[in-house]
């Protein structure tokens, strides 16, 4: 699938980051984020990085390709650890310490890069590293998982039965049930409706 054709449904960064493969069912699991220039793309999308460094990541990719492709086994990695800890956050289980032990060596191998900026209104995060750094991509993802963590907000993460695709529930009554309604809700309520069909009638 095109990176431009992939759906964000996760509501946070970290969880459509965690939603980059067509699906957490084991059989129609597909990756979406095959090669370095697909996981560039992915961050240019979702507005992590900006157009020219996408350029230089991109020029990089293609001149040192043995360290673009061990960064991208580390990155999907990661992605596995926080698909992990917000598995069992959705599921309401207690995260295994050795996923915790995994995130915190990449906190530790990170923060020590992250720095305020006074900006209108407060404060942003902003990353001391180098322009062309891969790091720039994983950076806000770790943050924003970070950030999702330490919150009250926890409860709002859901895994959606269909796909197993993790979001973030920003519905005032807390009741969304599916990634989304178009890929997943109007599957399972056609299967819903077929079954029903298939009923003896009394
Ligand atoms: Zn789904």
């Amino acid at each position: 699938m095109a990176i431009s054709e992939i759906s964000l449904d996760g509501g946070r960064l970290c969880l459509d980051f965690i939603n980059s493969v067509s699906s957490r069912m084991k059989d129609v699991r597909m990756e979406y984020l095959m090669t370095m220039p697909d996981l560039i793309a992915w961050a240019r999308r979702l507005e992590i990085i900006d157009a020219r460094t996408e350029c230089i990541l991109s020029e990089k990719s293609v001149k040192h390709s043995k360290e673009a492709i061990t960064f991208l086994k580390q990155a999907l990695e990661f992605r596995e650890i926080l698909y992990k800890i917000f598995q069992a956050i959705a599921k309401k289980k207690k995260v295994h310490p050795e996923y915790l032990r995994s995130y915190n060596v990449q906190l530790k191998n990170y923060f020590p890069a992250i720095e305020l900026k006074q900006v209108s209104g407060g404060f942003s995060e902003s990353w001391l590293l180098e322009e062309d750094s891969y790091k720039r991509i994983i950076a806000p993802i770790l943050n924003d998982s970070y950030e999702l963590l330490l919150s009250d907000k926890l409860l709002k993460v859901k895994e959606c039965p269909s796909c197993g695709w993790l979001f973030y529930d920003s519905t005032k009554n807390g009741k969304r049930r599916w990634c989304s309604m178009k890929n997943c809700g109007s599957n399972v309520k056609a299967l819903d409706w077929y079954h029903r069909q298939k009923l003896p009638v009394l």
